[in-house]
């Protein structure tokens, strides 16, 4: 089986898979407490909270473990304007827990806006500025797209917030970003950075929130005072391990000139299949994520035949997967036939030239089958 849908998620790291077991075997006390076992597994946390900190380059203060990135942006959104004051601004392209968190926040009664994509599925600066005012209090914008791979400037945008609106908090949701662009939640000047350790082979259900030292935002789960009395609740702490192991080694086999290279003899196979076209070919990304529309096919179709020849695909949000259309392609200004043939490639760094001749070959496969009616 070929697998491409690491945007969805990914295998575990053996590395992170061991290190989990050793906790869920050996190192199970509670961290909270303060026999010798506790405090081993506290100091475990501690030292994946470091690894996690140097790669976003922080302080190790700065870092919340959640249970994933659902909960992280959840937990910006509610918790990053100050006081409730002023209106929140976040992108159109946002993820769903992003998204539907804040039409949550808009029922309720805040003064939420959305800003528009440009084609590209990018946030431009003069669309956040046209919708920012300055009593902007928090503006979130995703940092890399889940759809496209496309990579928002959120340096440039998180300056430009600042300008319009002196005190406003910027977040940014990193998941499709995290070890796969620039992530200097510093040099990016981002006050919150969402992540998720399912997209890095780590387990699903851990993540964690970058919150700046500069901040005083409210806690978003109270309870026993864990993490530093932001989000109680007893660690995950196979998951916390497994996602620092998990980093180190992404970090570790992660090879830019590879990634392109791959994106590359991806998107020139792509293109050799008629009818085929790539959503925001030349727009800045991390290259591990291909978007492309089959014209005249449908993408579930599409998906399943390639699955039964052993590549999987994706297509679009996997949790939004079961929703008709595609909200972020439609804000995107593509037409509803080509939505309708969007697929999705979502590559890691471990994918080989092979893998892409072979998927490139299925995809060819499918698509004529569908076409020419021989499919069933
Ligand atoms: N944000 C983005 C951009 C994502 O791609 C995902 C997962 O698909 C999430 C948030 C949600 O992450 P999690 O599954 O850890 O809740």
């Amino acid at each position: 089986m070929i697998y491409l849908d690491n945007a969805a998620t990914t295998p575990v790291y053996i590395d992170a898979a061991k290190a989990a077991e050793q906790v869920y075997l050996d190192v199970f006390y509670n961290p909270s407490s303060t026999y010798p076992g506790g405090i081993a597994a506290k100091k475990l946390i501690n030292e994946a909270r470091k690894i996690v900190a140097s790669a976003l380059n922080c302080s190790p203060n700065a870092i919340y473990f959640t249970s994933c990135a659902t909960e992280a942006n959840n937990w910006a959104l509610n918790c990053g304007l100050k006081n409730k004051k002023g209106n929140i601004v976040i992108g159109l392209g946002e993820h769903a827990c992003v998204y539907e968190c804040a039409k949550a926040l808009k029922s309720s009664g805040l003064d939420v806006r959305f800003v528009p994509l440009d084609t590209d599925g990018r946030v431009t600066p003069e669309a956040l500025k046209a919708t920012m005012d300055e009593n902007t209090g928090l503006v979130s914008i995703m940092h890399v797209s889940n759809e496209t791979g496309v990579i928002n400037d959120i340096a440039s945008l998180s300056e430009l917030a600042k300008t319009i609106a002196q005190r406003c908090v910027f977040h940014s949701d990193g998941v499709q970003a995290y070890l796969k662009t620039n992530n200097d939640v510093q040099r990016n000047g981002v006050d919150m950075y969402s992540l998720s350790g399912h997209k890095i082979g780590a387990p699903k259900g851990i993540g964690a929130l970058y919150v700046s030292p500069k901040l005083n935002i409210r806690p978003f789960i109270y309870g026993g005072g864990q993490e530093n009395g932001m989000r109680s609740g007893t660690e995950n702490v196979a998951g916390i391990v497994a996602l620092g192991v998990a980093t180190e080694v992404y970090r570790a086999r992660y090879d830019a000139q590879k990634v392109k290279a791959n994106r590359e003899t991806l998107i020139n196979g792509l293109r050799s299949v008629p009818d085929v076209k790539i959503i925001a070919e030349n727009a800045p990304n991390t290259g591990l994520i291909v978007a492309f529309t089959a014209l005249n096919t449908k993408a579930e179709i599409v998906q399943t035949l390639c699955a039964e020849s052993g590549v999987i695909i994706g297509r679009g949000s996997a949790c939004s997967s079961k929703h008709s259309g595609n909200r972020v392609l439609s804000a995107m200004g593509l037409p509803q036939k080509e939505i309708d043939g969007a697929l999705r490639i979502g590559l890691s760094p471990d994918t080989t030239p092979v893998e892409i001749e072979t998927a490139i070959e299925t995809i060819r496969t499918s698509v004529e089958r569908l076409r020419g009616g021989r499919i069933g």
